[in-house]
């Protein structure tokens, strides 16, 4: 190789040097061409040159040494084998020239088609075609066009501007009508546009079109369009695209040739059945212009029965080959079909399991394939509520799917009138220009939220993912005026109070009020649908890989739930256990003057009647929370948050304590209140007093949760039930503060549970990166670890979650900082080596510790797989997650299997 490098770098393939797996070094539609080249299939001949040369292209401004004469060469050995040359008079060779690159981009230069041609060989093509005249000079003004708009950037609307005139003229509206000297004047005018926008002539050498059109494809990698759309897709800057140079064949020669393009299966649905569009007397780009109304594909079974079922067999060929939903793209010349290009093709999320279970039925892919095939992302789409499929409203906007979901409500344009309305019950769609962290309260008062600017990494997109807000961002065609309360779209005036619905998954806009319908999805999760007996390809394809997924999966799932309800329904939805039960909410409601009195306890006896009060509260919530988790797990976490929480806002008792006082009321208790307010504040809460800390410093608390955990589990096992408790003590950073609790905490257990039975263990979260560095020593304590990635990743980057979401990220995105929020997905260099430093350390002093993850992070498809590779025994995550997380985990498991051996 290195020999090689030194002689001649090789950066020109021919189509049958290539294949399929080469989508580095030819892109894509060059690695399929060639792949096709080898399976037989008609494709005209053509070479790629590489991604190598666009790259040496564009770190030196200059084509590499080499490049012109390998051009040379397979241009040499094109012209022998269809026994044309490029540029002959009388007969010339035409070709296309055509970007790809490893992954399909918009904003990429397109394609040049019929380069080759000049005020010459213009006539050897029209007398090479019969005297078609019509055709040839129909190819001559296209090249022009195309040459024009993509390499040298001509406006392109002035070359459809003539081309309008030329039919006016005509009276007609059909590119058909116009005959070859109305062609022919077209190019002559096509031509001055060409001078007056580019001070020269349109070059009549084929070579140097050629040469000129390969260098716009490499400099098109970097368009303003595909540097955005690379940075969005988190796809490499360095990666250059291919550039293909293919023999023309034409779909423009009467009526007996024409373009089309096809699915193998249905891409909305994965239905079998074929699928596309047809144009008859066409070159490929009119399919996707919308020049003139296509045919469905069926209908060339009529026009051309032999190319039409050449197609077919073709179409059964790729699927059987890709294993996969294809499409393509075709050109029947004069009844001869050419296959131009071909790819695995795009789906929604119910195709894609559909499909992939359908491919396992043909015998086509096993499971494990099937499972590898879709993915939780596409899983959690299928399970938002969406708009009823047949309803006949008409989107009058499109912007970017930045939160999925669907939502109707009022607009509003401020975020105070989105916290009134709601307030009122409303649902609201908050509908800004770009939204801003004053928008914050808005944000979570709306149902939903709509903004003109900003694309996928916008503050607005950021944030609603976040709270998991359905979200469209960057509608442009709307035209916000918060001042005046309304917006403009599509010559409409949308005011303040009128209703419009979003879906957050497509991104476009309705006005008025979509039916919104639940998903089958969560139906079949929840039991009311049974994938056996209903014929739903969905649900069984889903049903077919879940299943699958549980199988293979090494991961546990767990789920957080804080009640009774939230654990039956995540018990559903296959939770198998809780690995995060919090303990604040049962100190909310009726029971905050309970908390008040223990915080504010002054006499001997105030804090123990408090906690005595709250014993039977909560050892209730626990026994009906065990009950739903009846045999499973169940991780409580003692209470977590400062307890000042718990109490009102120091603005608000300020006011009130002065309004009283000003009435000459009693207000010693508000009095006290305040004052522990303000000796409780904290300038960052987040790193006060908090977690083991107050269980520390408030004498009888923690002791209170473990008793009530306790008498609970016994009392569930002497009804004849299974509990099994786990304690987990908060915001652990020493070893010291986890003996001290636990020493408490095992008096009370063992004073309680007797011999009834039960067993309960006692572990720690993993939140503060000290508790990582020293997981060694604390594991001595713990019985089992659970991360808190949330925490975690607050205090391993130093972020106030709260603050951060709404204030930078949105920034930090934009410059690529991080690729996606820290808090969305785990950061696996610097959260993640904290937490494979604990696993690694903790299992060495304490083989069997039992491992988790609580956090949200639990439920997002890539932290879930970087769980399973540290060796995780489980994740938790919120009950809607659960399926997200039982597919990824049964993923991660194909995956590391699949790839390599580690
Ligand atoms: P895109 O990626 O935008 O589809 P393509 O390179 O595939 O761009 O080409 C645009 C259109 O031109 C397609 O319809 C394609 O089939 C057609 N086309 C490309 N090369 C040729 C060729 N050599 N002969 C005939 N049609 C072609
Ligand atoms: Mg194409
Ligand atoms: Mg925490």
């Amino acid at each position: 190789m290195a020999a090689q490098e030194t002689v001649d770098h090789k950066y020109v393939y021919d189509f049958s040097e290539g294949n399929k797996d080469l989508k580095g070094l030819l892109g894509g539609k060059g690695a399929n061409l060639a792949e096709m080249t080898n399976l037989g299939l008609p494709v005209p001949p053509g070479f790629t040159i590489t991604t190598e040369a666009c790259q040496a292209y564009l770190a030196t401004g200059q084509e590499p040494d080499g490049l012109a004469g390998q051009i040379e060469q397979h241009l040499e050995s094109l012209e022998r084998a269809m026994g044309k040359r490029l540029g002959d008079p009388q007969d010339p060779l035409l070709v296309s020239v055509r970007s790809g690159a490893k992954f399909s981009m918009p904003g990429m230069m397109e394609t040049v088609l019929n380069v080759g041609l000049n005020d010459q060989s213009v006539v050897g093509l029209s007398a090479q075609a019969g005297g078609n005249d019509r055709f040839a000079w129909d190819s001559y003004r296209r090249l022009i066009q195309m040459f024009g708009k993509t390499v040298c950037e001509v406006p392109g609307e002035e070359f459809e501007h003539a081309l309008d005139d030329a039919k006016s003229a005509k009276s007609t509206h059909n590119d058909l009508d116009l005959d070859a000297d109305d062609l022919r004047g077209l190019v002559d005018t096509y031509k001055k546009i060409f001078l007056k926008h580019t001070g020269r002539e349109f070059p009549q050498q084929p070579r140097e079109q050629l040469d000129l059109a390969i260098r716009a494809v490499f400099e098109s990698w970097n368009a303003e369009r595909a540097v955005l759309y690379r940075r969005q897709e988190r796809i490499p800057a360095d990666l250059g695209t291919a550039v293909n140079v293919v023999t023309m064949v034409f779909g423009n020669l009467g009526p007996d040739s024409g373009t089309g393009v096809a699915f193998t299966r249905d891409p909305g649905s994965g239905a079998q059945g074929i699928y596309g569009d047809y144009l008859a007397n066409a070159q490929g780009e009119d399919v996707v212009a919308g020049i003139r109304n296509t045919v469905p594909l069926q209908e060339l079974e009529q026009l051309d029965k032999a190319s039409y079922d050449e197609l077919l067999g073709i179409m059964a060929r790729l699927e059987e080959h890709y294993k996969d939903l294809c499409d393509i793209e075709f050109t029947i010349e004069r009844g001869k079909l050419w296959m131009l290009q071909t790819r695995v093709g795009k789906r929604t999320a119910a195709a894609a399991f559909v499909i992939a279970g359908q491919l396992v039925d043909e015998g086509l892919i096993d499971l494990d394939e099937a499972l590898h095939r879709v993915n939780g992302a596409q899983l959690a789409q299928l399970m938002f509520p969406r708009f009823q499929l047949d309803h006949e409203f008409e989107p009058v906007a499109k912007g970017i799917g930045a939160s999925p979901g669907a939502a109707s409500g009022t607009v509003v344009f401020t975020s105070a009138r989105a916290v009134e309305l709601a307030a009122e019950g409303k649902s609201v769609i908050l509908v800004r220009r770009e939204t801003n962290p004053d928008d914050l309260n808005g944000m979570i008062a709306a149902k939903g939220i709509l903004t003109s600017r900003g694309g996928k990494t916008s503050h607005a997109a950021v944030v609603a993912r976040g709270m998991g807000k359905t979200c469209v961002s960057g509608a442009d065609e709307i035209d916000v005026n918060v001042p005046a309360k309304r917006f403009t779209v599509a010559g409409q005036t949308v005011n303040e109070g009128d209703v419009v619905s979003i879906d957050g998954t497509t991104g476009k806009v309705y006005l008025g009020e979509v039916p919104v319908m639940p998903s089958e999805v969560v139906q079949y999760f929840e039991g009311s649908l049974d994938p056996e007996h209903i014929d739903n390809a969905l649900v069984r394809a889903v049903h077919r890989i879940m299943t699958h997924a549980d199988g293979k999966r090494r991961l546990a799932v767990r789920t957080n739930a804080d009640t009774g309800a939230d654990a039956a329904r995540a018990r559903r939805f296959g939770a198998e256990g809780i690995g995060l039960c919090r303990t604040e909410h049962m100190f909310l409601g009726d029971r905050r003057e309970l908390v008040e009195r223990l915080i504010l306890a002054r006499a001997p006896g105030e804090r123990e009647a408090a906690l005595e009060a709250l014993l039977p509260l909560q050892r209730a919530d626990f026994e009906e929370i065990f009950r739903e988790m009846d045999g499973l797990p169940v991780t409580v976490r003692l209470i977590d948050p400062p307890l000042h929480e718990f109490l009102p806002p120091l603005e608000q008792l300020a006011v009130n304590v002065a309004v009283a006082q000003e009435r000459g009321e009693d207000v010693a208790k508000e009095e006290a209140l305040l004052a522990a307010v303000r000796r409780m504040h904290e300038e960052n809460p987040m790193l006060g007093l908090r977690g083991v800390r107050l269980g520390l410093v408030i004498p009888g608390l923690f002791a209170m949760q473990v008793r009530a955990i306790a008498e609970a589990a016994v009392s569930c096992a002497r009804a004849g039930g299974v509990a099994k408790p786990e304690i987990m003590v908060p915001l652990v950073g020493a070893v010291q503060e986890l003996e001290t609790v636990r020493a408490e905490a095992e008096k009370i257990i063992s004073e309680v549970v007797g011999d009834s039975g039960v067993e309960v263990l006692i572990g720690t979260m993993i939140e503060v990166p000290r508790a990582a560095l020293t997981a060694g020593q604390i594991a001595e304590a713990a019985e089992f670890f659970s991360f808190g990635t949330n925490d975690l990743t607050q205090m391993a980057w130093g972020f106030s979650r709260d603050d951060v979401e709404g204030a930078f990220f949105w920034r930090y995105l934009e410059l690529g900082i991080f690729g996606i929020s820290p808090f969305e997905s785990i950061d696996r260099d610097g959260v993640g080596r904290l937490i494979r430093i604990a696993a690694e350390e903790g299992r060495a002093a304490r083989p069997g510790l039992k491992l988790g993850v609580c956090g949200e992070h639990g439920g997002d498809p890539d932290s879930v797989h970087f769980f399973h590779e540290v060796g995780l025994d489980y994740v938790s995550c919120s009950p809607f997650r659960v399926p997200v997380a039982r597919l990824e985990a049964g993923r991660a498991v194909v995956e590391t299997d699949g790839s390599d051996s580690r």
